[in-house]
């Protein structure tokens, strides 16, 4: 095939970012938004040799799978990847994901692999889960200003101020901010130009607590007639925090690092379980509050505490799991690479008054070994939560040699995780259980929880 051409293709498969694979004459095509089950005509955007990538032009006879959209924006908007797939459908792409990584990349039997995983914990409703959403700011043909989302790979903004993933506070917050921005004469930051002022709405939201941040991210020191914004908004039911961040780099990072008060503190509180999380602007906190508390029941359970056990929570971040465990355990340790992330880690343990838990600020890579050769210190269990790429071999290495009975692996991304488990088997290890959380429907990213325990020998 050519680029250009067109085909009729039956949909036999999903590729891991959630787009449909179906084959002309042995030829295999990947077709964005396309569905598992669908007959679609497509045309070719770009032709390999084997495989080529094209577009969908129209469906003609949709798959059983196939569900309307509840977003008007699916289809060009970047963050949801797989909202034409009936929820039921997506969780078993997500759970066939994380057994074929753990069957390709880790080497393990199928049937091992087979009785190992526990059923995929999909969300009852999974719409508006969100607790943390990004506006980007700008103005659309007719020069309007408009809040929205970036399209696909693009910088080019899709004016939505209610995404379907996040509350229904946010089209109030977002409606208030481009009204005072017309107003008031305030100008939206033109990236290419690298002019006008605001660039990015940030709102979080306590699910427990009901308490809301507004930060908006700003090319400049202040914002004009601050007081007009800050009583609008300030109105809103709930309404907790108002800030600033400064922004003023000629860069795709969303935030700045200064953070200044407008209105009301400058942190929410909210809870997962019982335990009550400070949270700042620029905090790490997961963005799913429903099934974070399911992930965190999920580790805690296959943790095994039964109350005398020291635990390693390595990539603590602020020690959302460490403080979880720790009221089951007898000492947790965490340890965390970002410095503010460690101090709002004893933040929290002292806000819940957890005594028992203690933070390292450092690699896991280089604070474990240390902490290993130099002061001998134990696990009985080992909880990993480490970004996308996994864990550095020389961890791996150093947690092999302490021998803890369970290693908790907390995963992003289940493909380094089966790469990381391979070599934990290879050591002494023995998967036991593995359970897929989705934490974010609707996208192709699914969490892996995975419970080894130390071969008897
Ligand atoms: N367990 C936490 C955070 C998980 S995200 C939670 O559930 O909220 C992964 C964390 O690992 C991030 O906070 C990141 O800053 C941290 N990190 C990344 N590389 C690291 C390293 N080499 N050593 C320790 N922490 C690291």
């Amino acid at each position: 095939m050519q680029k250009n051409d067109t085909a009729v293709v039956t949909i036999e498969d999903i590729g891991v970012n959630g787009e449909g694979i179906g084959k002309v004459d042995g030829y295999t095509l990947f077709i964005k938004d396309a569905v598992i089950g669908d007959t679609v005509e497509a045309k070719v955007m770009k032709a390999k040799k084997n495989y080529g990538y094209a577009k969908l032009l129209k469906v003609i006879d949709p798959s059983p799978a196939r569900v309307r959209p509840a977003c008007p924006i699916a289809r060009q908007c970047g963050g949801c990847q797989i909202q034409e797939m009936d929820y039921e459908k997506q969780l078993w792409f997500k759970e066939e994901k994380i057994k074929n990584n753990l069957e390709r990349i880790g080497g393990f039997d199928r049937d091992l692999i087979e009785s190992v995983t526990e059923e995929i914990c999909g969300m009852e409703s999974p719409y508006r889960y969100r607790n943390k959403a990004q506006f980007p700011i700008g103005r659309n043909k007719e020069g309007h200003i408009i809040a929205g989302f970036y399209a696909g790979r693009t910088h080019h903004i899709i004016a939505q101020d209610d995404c379907m993933l996040g509350v229904q506070v946010n089209k109030e917050i977002l409606e208030i901010i481009v009204r005072y921005m017309e107003e008031c004469q305030v100008e939206p930051y033109d990236e290419e130009k690298h002019n006008g002022l605001v660039r990015h709405v940030l709102i979080r939201y306590g699910f427990i607590t009901k308490e809301i941040m507004v930060c908006l991210v700003i090319n400049g020191e202040r914002v004009p007639n601050a007081e007009v914004l800050t009583e609008r908004l300030g109105r809103i039911l709930g309404m907790t925090s108002i800030t600033l961040s400064v922004n003023k780099e000629k860069t795709n990072v969303i935030m700045g690092k200064e953070i200044k008060s407008l209105w009301g503190q400058d942190y929410i509180t909210d809870y997962i379980g019982d335990v009550q999380y400070r949270i700042s602007p620029l905090s790490f906190y997961q963005v799913n509050p429903v099934q974070t508390e399911v992930l965190y029941n999920l580790a805690l359970s296959y943790a095994g505490l039964s109350g005398g056990e020291t635990v390693w929570d390595l990539y603590c971040g602020i020690g959302t799991i460490s403080l979880f465990l720790a009221k089951k355990a007898k000492m947790v340790y965490g340890v965390e690479i970002i410095p503010q992330a460690i101090e709002d880690a004893r933040d929290n343990a002292r806000r819940n008054g957890i005594e028992n838990a203690k933070f390292f600020v450092g690699k896991a890579e280089e604070v474990l070994p240390r902490e290993y050769e130099k002061n001998q210190v134990y696990a009985d269990v080992i909880v990993v939560d480490p970004p996308r790429k996994g864990c550095d071999e020389s961890l791996l290495d150093t947690m092999l040699r302490m021998q803890p009975k369970r290693i908790v692996y907390v995963s992003c991304d289940s493909a380094t995780l089966a790469r990381d488990l391979k070599i934990l088997c290879e050591g002494g290890y023995e998967i036991v259980k593995v359970r897929g959380v989705d934490q974010f429907p609707h996208t192709v990213h699914v969490e892996t929880v995975a419970l080894l325990i130390r071969n008897a020998v």
